[in-house]
Formats: structure tokens, sequence, C-alpha cells
């Protein structure tokens, strides 16, 4: 095990009906809210209405920023920090999944930079400072919740970038599972296949002697596991909602669950490139490529891809090789994919062979991506091609 630093501010409010206590949470920071939501979902739920009456409660002035796009826009972005400087705004509250949050989080920053907040996703610039923000969630999927980084979409120039900061972590984060009730099919396959892949990227490291870390990895696989199918066919099920958002929280909050272990994100990084150009939900991509990246590393550290294999699907070894053991564990991966209706291939999209080369370049701008084993443009070219 490495040595290590964890750090994590963000008070996690957890349970149904929690939002009545959002009055008390917001308090403390000001009068002045920006509210920050997506396309409208929260208004259909009667979630916004909600919103509004507990801010109301302590006089707050509210300013909006709607129509946070999925894979949010650097122009949102930029809208949200012209409104924080107008209306001198004291808390950045965001209602909705990851691309809220993460755009809340980016306004957040770069409400008080000098300068373009494009510079912070592009390294050019370290976040110094940030407006406080909270939330409320409502999808299962990034972490963003408890985590300080951000996503975003620059549709000109064709990127998206991330940024992680320990300033943009959220001060508070109300999480009711039955605020997911409401997420479509499409949208729940999405977020466990997330969840899922943030695990992956941290359970696939070259670190040795973590059992604890391998543990956590696993009991959050098996969690989403045991609870994605039950959420799948009673949307309602409490129980099977909460787990998914627990474990959402879990995979991704500043690395809890791999404190003093080398992580990947490779296969974040090439999904990265993919919506970029095609703007595809961030789970449907990964999906297609995670078990591709799989096939194209597990030689690295085999025992890894084993273990995955026994511990996470069950598979016995019996009489099998440890290749034959590691890819039934990557074949169980990709039918379990398939099982709850996530995408197998680019071709879903009729992504095709067109922007291979683009992709595959800008996913090493800021050289080889991924640690379990270092891809060069080459090796991400093959990656992606295995997916299609
Ligand atoms: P999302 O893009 O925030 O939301 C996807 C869709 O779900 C939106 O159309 C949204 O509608 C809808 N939705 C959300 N909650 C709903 C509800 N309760 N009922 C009905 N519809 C609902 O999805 P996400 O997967 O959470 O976020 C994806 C983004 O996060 C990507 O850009 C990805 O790259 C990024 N990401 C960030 C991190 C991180 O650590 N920060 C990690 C992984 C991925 P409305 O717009 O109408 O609300
Ligand atoms: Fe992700």
């Amino acid at each position: 095990m490495n040595s290590f630093s964890f750090q994590n501010q963000t008070n996690i409010v957890f349970g149904q009906g929690t939002v009545n206590q959002l009055a008390s949470l917001v308090a403390p920071y000001g009068k002045t809210i920006l509210l920050v939501y997506g396309g409208g979902s929260i208004k259909r739920s009667g979630l916004y209405d909600e919103v509004l009456a507990q801010l109301k409660s302590i006089d707050a002035k509210v300013v909006e920023l709607s129509g946070v796009e999925p894979n949010p826009r650097l122009t949102s972005v930029n809208k949200g920090i012209e409104l924080c400087r107008s209306e001198k705004v004291d808390l950045i509250l965001a209602v909705g999944g990851g691309s809220v949050i993460d755009a809340a989080k980016a306004i957040a920053a770069g409400a008080l930079y000098d300068g373009d907040v494009w510079d912070f996703l592009m390294h050019k610039a370290q976040i110094k400072d940030a407006l406080p923000i909270g939330t409320i969630l409502t999808l299962s999927a990034t972490g963003s919740e408890m985590n300080g980084n951000a996503v975003i979409s620059n549709w000109e120039t064709k990127q998206k970038r991330a940024f992680g900061s320990q300033h943009v972590y959220p001060r508070f984060s109300i999480l009711d599972p039955t605020l997911t009730y409401s997420v479509p099919r499409d949208q729940t396959v999405n977020g466990v296949v997330d969840i899922m892949s943030h695990v992956f990227e941290q359970y696939f490291t070259l670190t040795e002697n973590a059992p604890l870390q391998e543990r956590l990895c696993e009991s959050v696989l098996l969690t989403v596991i045991e609870n994605a199918e039950k959420a799948l066919e009673n949307p309602n099920d409490y129980d099977a909602r909460a787990n998914l958002m627990l474990c959402g929280t879990m995979a991704l909050n500043g690395g809890l669950i791999s404190v003093g272990t080398q992580n990947d994100w490779a296969s974040h990084g090439i999904e990265h490139e993919v919506s970029a150009i095609y703007d595809i939900p961030h789970g449907s991509g990964l999906s297609i490529l995670f078990p591709n990246w799989m096939k194209y590393v597990y030689k690295e550290r085999i025992d890894r891809f084993t273990q995955f294999a026994e511990r996470v699907w069950g598979i016995e070894r019996g009489s099998k090789s440890d290749d034959e053991l590691a890819l039934a564990g990557i074949e169980a991966t990709r039918e379990f994919f398939n099982r709850i209706g996530a995408p197998a291939t680019l071709a879903h999209y009729n992504i095709g062979r067109d922007n291979l080369d683009v992709m595959a370049r800008e996913a090493v701008l800021f050289g080889p991506l991924g640690n379990f084993k270092k891809l060069q443009q080459e090796d991400v070219k093959q990656i992606l091609e295995l997916a299609l």
C-alpha cells in the first residue's frame, strides 16, 4: 500500500424526505442562491416547487440557471459565471444528476477566477478558490455529489475534459433515494455502468497488498450487481434505489475505497473522447469501452482479473487456466451489461472509423493514459477498434 492523505468535506444527508432540511443547510451561506438545474425533470417531479418553498422560508433571493445539458457545456458554465458575478451569489445549489453538479462546480471555480474557466479543464491554471456548492442529487451515477471532479464539454473545440479540486467539493449533498424513482430505465442503466466503472478504475491497479481496498471495491460492485435489476424491475423499490445511491457516492468520493493505491482512469479518458465528438451518454460509452479495455490489458496483472472473476462474478476456477478464468470474468461483465440493456458496440450509435485517430490522439493529449497499462495513442486506437 502507498502513503496517502484523504480528506472529504461533504456533509451527506441521506434518506427519504431529507429535502426538508434544505433551508437549514443553505442558511449559513447567505441569501443569494444560484439554483442550477437541467432540462426540466425536477419540474415534472415536483422537486423544483419543494426547493423553492424551502428557499422562500429563509427569504433567499433565487437566481436560476436552467437547461444544463447532459454532458454539460462550457456555454452553460459561462452563463452561470456571469450570473454569479452580476448577482453576487453566495451559494450555488445544484439540483440534478452529475451534469448539473459538474456544471455547478465549474461555475463555482470560474466565478472567482480572473481568466477563462476553460483554463482549468486544459490544465493551464489551478483552482485556488471557489464559491460554496450544495447539491440535491436526482440520479445515482457519478459520485459528483461527494467529490471534487467536474467534466465539461467544449462543443466548439469538440473536447470533453475534466478537472479535480478540493475547492469544489459540495459543502452538503441531499440524497433522497425516492428522488431517483423517476429516473428512466436507460439512465438507471447508465448510472449502474458508471458506478461500476468508477470502481473498475480503482480496482484494476498494480498496487499490491491493499486487501481492504480490494474488498471495499468488490463490496460496492456486488451491491450494485445485486440491486441493479431490482431497481430496473421495480423503479420504486426504495431499498434498491437507496443501495444504488449509496454505492454511487461510495464509488467515487475522493478515493475512499482505494486510498493508498494507484488508480487507472484510462477508460474514462477514452470515453470522454467519444462523448466529446458524438455526445453519447457517459455510462453507455463506458459499457461499450470498458470490457474492451479489460481484454486489452488483463495480462499486465492477471491475478487481479482472476480474483475479479472469482470474487465478483462467483466463477469457479475448476480446471481453468489463469487466462481462461480472467477472460470468463471479463465475459461475465459484458453479459451483465447486455442483460441490463447497456450497449456493447460503437456501431450501436452508428460510430464508425471516421474519427478513431482524432479520438486516440486527443486521449493522450497530456501524455500516456492510465496506469494499469500506460496506453499510447496506438493502444487507444486498438481499444476503440475492438469496440467498433
Ligand atoms: P446527467 O447527464 O446528469 O442526467 C442524464 C439525464 O437524466 C438528464 O436528461 C436528466 O434530465 C435526467 N434525470 C436526472 N435525474 C432524473 C430524475 N430523477 N428523473 C428523471 N430524469 C432525470 O447524468 P449523470 O450520469 O448523472 O451525469 C453524466 C455526466 O457526468 C457526464 O458528463 C459525465 O462525463 C460526468 N461524470 C462526472 C463524474 C464526476 O466525478 N464528477 C464522474 C463520472 C461522470 P434533466 O436534465 O431534465 O434533469
Ligand atoms: Fe464516470
